[in-house]
């Protein structure tokens, strides 16, 4: 197959300005997370005083599966789970069964995974699979202990997180995606030892492209190694071609290893943004929604959902579908596309963590 014979977009329930579909829903279960990733929530900023959201103020798993009914009525086939850290949300298989009951309006079921720090997998994933979660992706951003305990914040050791990725590998929730996020400096002598190891377990390393999400991170374009570098990186070491994908909105590009070992995968948002065919929408765990992942402007559908002028919960869900079939038809975010580092630097936004990764 190649670029030509992509699948196109189906006759979406809803497009925006663009003609981009709503396909996947991103939820976000928590604000909080038991790591303190220097690139995403520092634990100078994020410290023992920081305000996190009121337990009133996330939604309830009901709200989060009359939501997601919703968009899975407006075209969404996949959902991820995220956070903050989602397995730190108590209870959360009890959500993965209540989301996993939905079906797509032609009767199919969802795509339904998950991405986690991999912390509390050996204890979760065998309940999480037996619920209806299908796979994990999990984040890891070196083998070496003093590179990643800098990166974590908390000093989490390697070992449990690669004892995590064993576990969903035990309870069947692959094919397993690996997420690595690479900063110029920090972690790049990591790329080939992960490379190595990924293909070695059979897991599908994805190289992220170190992205300005919010403002606490002190993001410059100097700190991103560039998508092609890591490609030309592991190329030289164990060759690669291009691997076409797989459809339309696919966020990582992919490369196989010629010699049959297994894939890796390139999320570039920064050097080769994607927004043209970005199908994504984000709800945040105190029920906004957002349309791009680099935005300030969230649409509270939790007020919605608890608005007690409703008759009843299908009216209010009713008014939801109403409200996001709406937000979704003038959506025209390309913010990757337009980005520079002078925008990055005035462009107001949220943290990734309050909105879901
Ligand atoms: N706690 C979970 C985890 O660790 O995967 C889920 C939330 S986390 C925000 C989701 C993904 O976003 C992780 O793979 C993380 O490494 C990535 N991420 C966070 N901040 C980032 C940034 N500034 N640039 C690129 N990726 C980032």
């Amino acid at each position: 197959m190649d670029g030509s014979t992509v699948r196109p977009f189906a006759v979406p329930a809803v497009a925006d300005t663009l003609g981009r579909p709503l396909h996947d829903l991103r939820i976000s279960v928590t604000d909080r997370c038991n790591f303190r990733c220097t690139y995403c929530m520092p634990k100078e900023i994020f410290g023992p005083d920081f305000a996190f959201l009121p337990r009133s103020e996330v939604l309830t798993f009901e709200e989060i599966e009359r939501v997601a009914r919703v968009f899975v009525g407006l075209g969404v086939e996949k959902l991820r789970l995220t956070g903050g850290e989602p397995l730190v949300r108590r209870d959360l298989p009890v959500l993965v069964e209540m989301l996993a009951a939905i079906r797509r309006p032609d009767g199919a079921a969802l795509d339904l995974t998950l991405t986690t720090n991999g912390s509390a997998l050996r204890r979760l994933a065998a309940p999480l699979a037996a619920a209806g979660l299908q796979r994990v992706t999990v984040s890891l951003d070196s083998l070496d202990d003093a590179v990643f305990s800098a990166m974590n914040g908390v000093d989490y050791p390697v070992a449990k997180v690669v004892d995590g990725i064993a576990a969903a590998a035990e309870a069947g929730l692959g094919p397993i995606k690996i997420n690595m996020v690479v900063r110029r400096g920090i972690n790049e002598t990591s790329v080939l030892p992960m490379s190595r190891w990924a293909r070695d377990e059979g897991l599908i390393l994805r190289f992220i492209e170190y992205m300005d999400v919010g403002h606490t991170n002190g993001w410059r374009m100097d700190d991103v190694v560039p998508a092609d570098e890591l490609v030309a990186l592991v190329d030289a070491a164990m060759p690669l071609e291009a691997e076409p994908p797989r459809y339309r909105g696919e966020v990582a590009t992919r490369y196989r290893y010629r010699d049959g070992g297994g894939e890796i995968g390139l999320i570039a948002s920064v050097t080769q943004p994607f927004c043209g065919d970005c199908t994504r929408a984000r709800i945040s765990a105190d029920g906004h929604f957002y349309t791009c992942l680099f935005t300030a402007e969230g649409h509270d559908l939790r007020a919605i959902l608890r608005d007690p002028s409703h008759v009843d919960e299908a009216a209010a869900d009713a008014t939801v579908h109403d409200a996001v079939a709406a937000i979704w038809r003038v959506r025209d975010d390309r913010y990757s596309d337009i980005r520079t580092e002078a925008t990055s630097a005035s462009l107001p936004r949220i943290e990734m963590f309050a909105m879901g990764g």
